[in-house]
């Protein structure tokens, strides 16, 4: 660290050891070696573009021998967005997710079920069960070697405390278990608790998978080029690991960024040495406040949005996919694992339901009252079906497969899908 503190510190070493960074800040004029503190703000940002025009190490700010790991986050256009870890920030970022209200100890047995290739989701929360001292099963995903039957047999023969999933994995491995009759909510009494990253998850969804599974949920939040960058507290409350990362909302419109409010989340890390992560922009709508949680650690609470490019205008009000997600699930609370898929025209929402055989009588006494929740809350007109199972999501083709990493739940009229 620098006389000048933190901040000085990770920029320079960013500026004298990163042959990218150290052009694009010559480029800005930023010449970090007379710091002030106005300096900071005037760095200009970092975008997943960098990484890609960076590729492949022109990011790269330490010695190769130093070199722990090398990962690339999934992306969508095919072209590799590489990152880097040393030793040192692997092991920060195995603190950082222990940090996790969901508190594993070595009576935990962990099923590991997100990607282990290349992401660093997998690695993140089988290294920091490990380091609890808990029990790892690494099932993984995006394999055809882990079909949902295995994974139930798994959770159950080894008697699992905590699932590591997507949220979208809990609806489909749900299903898998009412198809062989298991009840999830009954027949897995070892499983208390999942966390659950990489995708967004509405309050009403998060009770509605605790309800399914009766368990806890812990979100984590994060990307590949990050790791985890906040999680749950034991209250379930999403908070930033501010102690860890320098938090910026970037104001889109002037440019301007803040501590607090709603825009797009820029972070900042304190340590971060293989891959320098400075001014980097999530691509995510966020808003940041205050703590209110009665957990008391003073970390900054966050609500997700969604990305810029999936919000979409009812009147003059700007609606993201989690917003319809949200009184979807919160009107069809005990209805088994449900899916659903829409599309937004105007004001006017066609949404698709799906759920179990037995869970389709119970969709259809919902739509009434799903509708007016939707015309309350969104302000928007519904069409609403309840289609068979397997019309929207079939366990075959599960979101394992490359390309439906993500799901898709809603398309707006111009036909782009929005990943939530
Ligand atoms: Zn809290």
């Amino acid at each position: 660290m620098t006389e000048h503190g933190p901040l000085a510190a990770i920029v320079n070493h960013a500026h004298h050891h990163s042959p990218y960074l150290r052009d694009k800040y010559r480029a800005a004029g930023i010449d970090p070696t007379s710091w002030s503190d106005s300096l900071f703000s005037r760095i200009p940002f970092t975008t997943k573009d960098d990484l890609r025009r960076a590729y492949p190490d022109g990011l790269l700010a330490v010695a190769r021998s130093e070199v722990a790991v090398v990962h690339e986050s999934s992306g969508t256009t095919g072209e590799p967005t590489p990152t880097y870890f040393t030793e040192g920030d692997i092991d920060e970022w195995l603190g950082r997710m222990l940090l996790n209200g969901v508190g594993l100890t070595e009576r935990d047995v962990v099923l590991v079920k997100t990607p282990y290739s290349m992401l660093t989701t997998a690695h993140q929360m089988h290294g920091a069960a490990r380091r609890a001292g808990a029990t790892v099963i690494p099932a993984g995903s995006r394999t055809e070697l882990m079909p949902f039957g295995r994974v139930l047999r798994l959770l159950r023969d080894y008697r699992a405390t905590v699932i590591y999933a997507m949220p979208v994995m809990l609806i489909l491995a749900a299903r898998r278990a009412l198809e062989t009759g298991l009840d999830p909510a009954q027949d897995f009494p070892d499983l208390r608790a999942a966390v659950v990253n990489g995708e967004l998850l509405s309050p009403a969804k998060k009770r509605f998978l605790e309800e399914l599974w009766s368990i806890a949920l812990f979100p984590d939040y994060g990307s590949t080029e990050t790791t985890t960058l906040g999680g749950a507290c034991a209250y379930g409350t999403l908070h930033l690991w501010s102690d860890h990362f320098l938090f910026e909302v970037l104001d889109t419109e002037s440019g301007q960024c803040s501590p607090r409010g709603t825009g797009e989340l820029v972070v900042t890390s304190y340590h971060r040495r293989a891959m320098p992560i400075v001014r980097y922009r999530m691509g995510d709508i966020v808003t940041v406040t205050d703590p209110t949680c009665p957990c008391d650690t003073g970390r900054p609470e966050m609500l997700v949005h969604g990305r810029a490019s999936d919000a979409f205008m009812v009147g003059t009000r700007r609606l993201f996919p989690i917003d319809v997600e949200d009184v979807v699930y919160g009107s069809l609370r005990g209805c088994g694992p449900v899916f659903w898929s829409g599309e937004v025209d105007r004001d006017q929402l066609t949404l698709a339901l799906e759920s179990t055989d037995r869970g389709t009588a119970a969709l259809r006494q919902r739509t009434d009252a799903l509708s007016t929740e939707i015309s309350a809350r969104l302000g928007m007109r519904s069409r609403i079906s309840v289609v068979p199972p397997g019309t929207t999501m079939t366990l075959d083709r599960q979101p394992e497969q490359e390309g439906l990493l993500k799901p898709v739940y809603l398309h707006t009229s111009a036909g782009r899908g929005s990943r939530v």
